[in-house]
């Protein structure tokens, strides 16, 4: 038998996730491997928690990234809290939400959904309704919904959690980096992320901070937690002075991450939020310009993950499979029941730039003239109008 050698195609990732790596993130994984209580490496895991704690504006010490996709932060922020028989308001616009409600049926929780659209925002009146007819231990919802492009307000939910005392666990997966998220200003108790969004790390490992409040719930938990691989405060016990063992650390992509944070910082947090807002808002001007409606609903979309309703009679794949083919450029399909009803462009991170969205207003506008769509005006010319006023 015989295997060449590794040779990936170089894509323009434009879909949900993952998105393009920075070369010097790519360097950084291919660093030399010390050990995992080396103290060079003990270093980088401390000045990765500091640059963990600036991306998610928080003081919380307990702040570092676990092992494993953004599914194991979700897994880790919820079953560190919740135990069997509590009560769980979940709110569910959408795949995510309903992962969320999957995840607290299997540790044991009750959930209590909170449903809305998909593509539609949660109202505060319902989750007040909610709390006001439970004894919810927590409130969990996703901040950045990838499967309809709707961002979530937090602000005033989190007083609604407070005043009932029911912790605030947030999904900020597709936002963090992207979108604008305060842990502290805001009062979230958890919140968690993956690395291969808005921060442009390969996928693997998944940020996750608490507040106080959270780890006085955990502290005080009647029962153990079940999983020993995601037990937080074991975990913490690695990132702290303690350093006691408790899986091998992963180190490459530890190295990884302190890169990508570290161009984050660079560029400056408030910097980087309003390049991703000016980008989505330029292709949102390309997208109306060429007779295409956005799915998510107005005043509400997330920044990073744009959804543009399908036009009646383009069929979904034939419309991806050219842009791959021809434009060696990904976005994606819809998921769950938006499923050949919209596309999800990712513009997060170093892909949020005036050079992609124009690039792929222009590879649209052909690929839906291929197909049969007339009707546009310049989406390219819309959305450089935009630029040129802004
Ligand atoms: N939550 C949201 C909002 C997501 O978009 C995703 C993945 O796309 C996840 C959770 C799960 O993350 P992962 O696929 O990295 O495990």
């Amino acid at each position: 038998m015989h295997f060449n050698e590794l040779n990936p195609p170089e894509r323009l990732l434009l879909g949900p996730g993952p998105s393009n790596v920075n070369p010097r993130v790519l360097k950084a994984l291919s660093s030399p491997l010390v050990g995992y209580m080396d103290p060079f490496y003990l270093k980088v895991m401390d000045e990765t928690k500091d640059l963990l704690k600036y991306v998610f504006k928080t003081k919380n010490e307990f702040t570092f990234p676990i092992p494993g996709s953004g599914m194991a932060g979700m897994e880790a922020a919820l079953c560190n809290v919740i135990e069997i028989g509590d009560e769980v308001l979940v709110c569910v616009n959408g795949f995510f939400g309903e992962r969320m409600n999957e995840l607290v049926l299997r540790i044991g929780g009750i959930p209590i959904r909170i449903d809305a659209g998909w593509g539609k925002i949660i109202t505060n009146e319902s989750v007040e309704e909610a709390l006001k007819e439970s004894n919810a231990k927590a409130i969990a919802i996703v901040h950045g919904e990838t499967s309809t492009g709707i961002q979530q307000p937090i602000k005033e939910l989190s007083k609604l959690a407070k005043s009932y005392d029911a912790l605030l666990i947030v999904d900020a997966v597709t936002s963090l980096g992207g979108c604008k998220l305060d842990i502290d200003a805001w009062g979230i108790d958890i919140c968690y992320s993956g690395t291969q969004k808005c921060l442009n790390c390969p996928p693997g490992l998944a940020p996750i901070t608490l507040s106080n409040n959270a780890l006085y719930a955990i502290q005080n938990r009647k029962t153990k937690i079940q999983s020993f691989y995601l037990d937080l405060q074991l975990i913490n016990k690695y990132w702290t002075e303690e350093r006691v063992y408790h899986h091998t650390g992963p180190i490459s992509m530890t190295y990884a991450l302190r890169e990508a944070l570290r161009i984050i910082h660079e560029e400056g947090i408030e910097n980087r939020l309003i390049r991703h807002s000016r980008n989505s808002q330029a292709f949102i001007k390309g997208i109306e310009a060429m007779g295409l409606e956005m799915h998510a609903q107005e005043n509400y979309r997330l920044p990073s993950l744009n959804t543009v309703v399908i036009p009646k009679g383009i069929t979904d794949v034939n419309v991806r499979r050219m842009l791959f083919d021809c434009f060696n450029l990904e976005i994606g399909g819809g998921l769950g029941m938006l499923k050949g009803k919209i596309w999800r462009v990712g513009l997060m991170g170093r892909n949020s730039t005036e050079k992609n969205v124009i690039l792929l207003l222009e590879a649209l506008e052909r690929t839906l003239r291929k197909e049969g769509y007339h009707k546009s005006n310049s989406g390219v010319g819309a959305a450089i109008d935009f630029y040129d006023s802004t």
